[in-house]
């Protein structure tokens, strides 16, 4: 029996659910050896073989199994940088967004304790990272390591456009008030150069906050947005997307619960694996 991508997909979503944190790892084992991904990718057996047929479980051979996110392109964009503090003058530097000048970028926030949004954002994207690469994804990250400058805000949206993403997600953590918890996603506003993701970017928006209710500890905000939602139209990486996309604040910072969850390296496991659940649904159709 072969599987249809949309059928293996919704299998090893449902497989995944009891451990989001832990998904590539539950439903692609230790990945298909080196020159067999082409026939994973493929469907597996010829019609011919004697095998039996692929029974997608989390025992199944990984080598019989599609890989959902086979041929997708998703963009990551992990806000901020770790060495930004470090040049204010090119920081701050005016760019366009689309709508009117807005700066570069700024070093983001952090906890009371020290611990950077820059750093939690790296860590969550690597980890969707590898989870989106073992589920057959080709992935692009606007940055590659924590200890850089930049890249300006309006440049990462242009690297993701011209990836040409399926789909691009953008991480980061608020700078809140100090009583108030939870995420919250950000959601474009039609302004010219977005206009045609608008509606799907709104449908992977709903997918994920589901994801994040589902699999996550992390409340939706309470001080922030409606329903963990909010429109934005003065940020460049939703401004000017081409791609259907989404920013999350994933937590509040410098509230003390939700900074003991975003500095937990348990919790951006988790975070990412409800990303990649959200991914792979909002790809496939199937139910996150
Ligand atoms: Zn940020």
């Amino acid at each position: 029996m072969r599987l249809s991508r949309r059928e293996a997909a919704i299998t090893l979503a449902l497989a995944a659910l009891p451990c989001a944190g832990c998904a590539a790892a539950q439903k692609f084992g230790p990945g298909p050896a080196a020159g067999s991904s082409n026939a994973a990718a493929s469907g597996g057996a010829s019609a011919s073989s004697q095998a039996a047929s692929p029974s997608i479980t989390s025992s199944a051979s990984p080598r019989s199994v599609a890989l959902p996110l086979a041929g997708s392109v998703v963009g990551i964009d992990p806000g901020h940088n770790g060495g930004n503090f470090t040049d204010p003058g090119f920081i701050n530097q005016l760019i366009w967004n689309g709508r009117e000048q807005e700066t570069c970028d700024t070093a983001g926030t952090e906890t009371a304790g020290g611990y950077t949004e820059a750093l939690f954002n790296f860590h969550v994207a690597s980890h969707l990272r590898d989870d989106l690469v073992a589920a057959g994804a080709t992935v692009v990250m606007t940055r590659k390591t924590n200890n850089g400058v930049g890249p300006c805000v309006n440049h990462r949206a242009e690297i993701i456009n011209a990836a040409h993403a399926d789909v691009a997600i953008d991480i980061h953590a608020d700078g809140g008030p100090t009583w108030g918890r939870g995420f919250t996603v950000l959601e474009p506003v039609a302004d010219g150069p977005n206009d045609k993701v608008i509606r799907d970017s709104i449908g992977f928006g709903r997918t994920v906050r589901s994801a994040l209710l589902k699999y996550t500890r992390m409340p939706q905000s309470d001080y922030y947005g409606h329903n963990g939602v909010v429109f934005r139209n003065d940020l460049a990486g939703l401004n000017l997307t081409t791609v259907p996309k989404v920013l999350i604040e994933c937590g509040n910072m410098p509230n003390l619960t939700d900074a003991a969850l975003l500095a937990s390296p348990s919790f951006q496991r988790e975070i990412a694996g409800a990303f990649t659940t959200a991914i792979i649904s909002y790809l496939t159709g199937s139910q996150a």
